[in-house]
């Protein structure tokens, strides 16, 4: 039971083994073969050479003894050199094959360790090969699914000091006796109060969009009529900051099967962050339009425009191109990220273009056309 333990208790053990094994039943076989059939052959041979060498018994029988002693020398030295032969490549295969497993096992046991930067080295093209490189490609996921997630911790962490902090130092005031107890000062905390539930439907709406999780309730609509009560629900805001609101709207109907509730969000970030970017006395587009059997609906700023790299980064998670200057509105940088996982759930998609830096900039998504 030992000796089987021992020889298969490793992958490279069993190939060699397994090689071993083939070689020496050949061996058997020739041998055998060899004992049984060479007196026949030889009798034969030795009786078709009568007319040669006479019919002498002493005579006949040397020769057979001759013969039969060389074949087996011959043998023994044929079956020595295969023995050799088979141990010789058979350590070969078998390093071969557990090399680069071995490797990978050493590589599996640092990733299961926590060490993500690890990779398997592979040098042969064959199906091991071929393993180690999907081996690797996994373990580039699980790296950056890690360096995501604790990059998510830490910007979370971030976004929740700030609103704490300020009703950590409200509370404080008002306990000196810097800040009074009144209107004003409850009134802030409630504003910072605010922005904490709001960051937290947030991170709830981001983590169902990242899971690919988003609800949704399709029901056949009007776009055009969502447009027009976004705008009017927005408007005054607009007015407040005097940016000049504008709609623009194809006479007929648009019809689509979505979300409404989903898309009426997705314009309420992106009208939210065109009154945001857009400095006072700017002007703001609504629009949308059919084009083949796709809708397109896009908001149109003069406001501050995004650089190329700027453009490449708005859809990640917590990116805000200044981060002072998004913090003062509130922004936490996931609304862009939620929308465009909101409007590829229904299988379109959200992109964005500026022509530079103060020249505004226009964000658009597309929509399935319902006929
Ligand atoms: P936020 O809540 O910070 O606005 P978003 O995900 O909606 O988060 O936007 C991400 C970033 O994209 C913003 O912080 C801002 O820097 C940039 N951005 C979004 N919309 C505009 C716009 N219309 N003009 C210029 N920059 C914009």
């Amino acid at each position: 039971m030992k000796i089987k333990e021992l020889l298969t208790s490793r992958l490279g053990r069993k190939i060699f083994v397994s090689h071993l094994i083939v070689i020496g039943v050949g061996v058997v076989i020739l041998l055998l073969t060899a004992r049984l059939q060479a007196p026949y052959a030889l009798n034969q041979h030795i009786r078709q050479m009568e007319h040669l060498i006479g019919e002498s018994d002493v005579l006949r029988q040397n020769l057979m003894n001759t013969f039969q002693a060389a074949l087996n020398e011959v043998l023994l030295i044929a079956a020595s050199g295969a023995l050799l032969a088979a141990v010789i490549i058979s350590s070969f295969v078998a390093w071969r094959i557990v090399f680069p497993i071995r490797s990978m096992i050493k590589t599996v046991v640092q990733i299961a360790d926590g060490d993500y930067r690890q990779r398997a080295h592979f040098v042969w093209d064959d199906e091991i090969g071929e393993l180690a490189q999907n081996f690797n490609r996994m373990a580039e996921e699980l790296h950056s699914t890690e360096t995501r997630r604790i990059e998510l911790i830490g910007n979370v962490a971030h976004e929740l000091r700030t609103p704490l902090a300020s009703m950590r130092s409200l509370m404080e005031g008002m306990i000196d006796g810097v800040l009074p107890a009144d209107f004003s000062t409850y009134s802030a905390v409630q504003t910072e109060l605010t922005r904490l539930q709001r960051l937290v439907g947030d991170l709830e709406n981001l983590s169902q969009a990242e899971s690919g999780q988003i609800k949704l309730n399709i029901k056949e609509f009007d776009l055009n009529n969502l447009l027009e009560q976004v705008v009017l629900r927005l408007k005054p805001q607009f007015s407040e900051k005097q940016i000049d609101l504008k709609i623009e709207l194809p006479e007929s109907a648009l019809r689509v099967k979505a979300d409404r509730e989903r898309i009426q969000q997705v314009l309420i970030n992106l009208l939210g962050n065109a009154l945001q970017y857009t400095p006072p006395h700017g002007s703001v587009q609504i629009y949308a339009e059919s084009k083949h059997d796709m809708i397109v609906c896009g908001v149109e700023d003069n406001g501050i425009g995004l650089s190329d790299s700027e453009i490449d980064q708005i859809f990640e998670r917590f990116y805000r191109v200044d981060k002072s200057r998004s913090r003062v509105g509130g922004g936490s940088g996931i609304g862009l990220t939620i929308a465009h996982h909101i409007i590829k759930a229904h299988g379109g998609s959200l992109q964005a273009e500026s022509p530079g830096l103060h020249r505004g900039s226009r964000f658009y998504f597309t929509l399935p056309l319902n006929n």
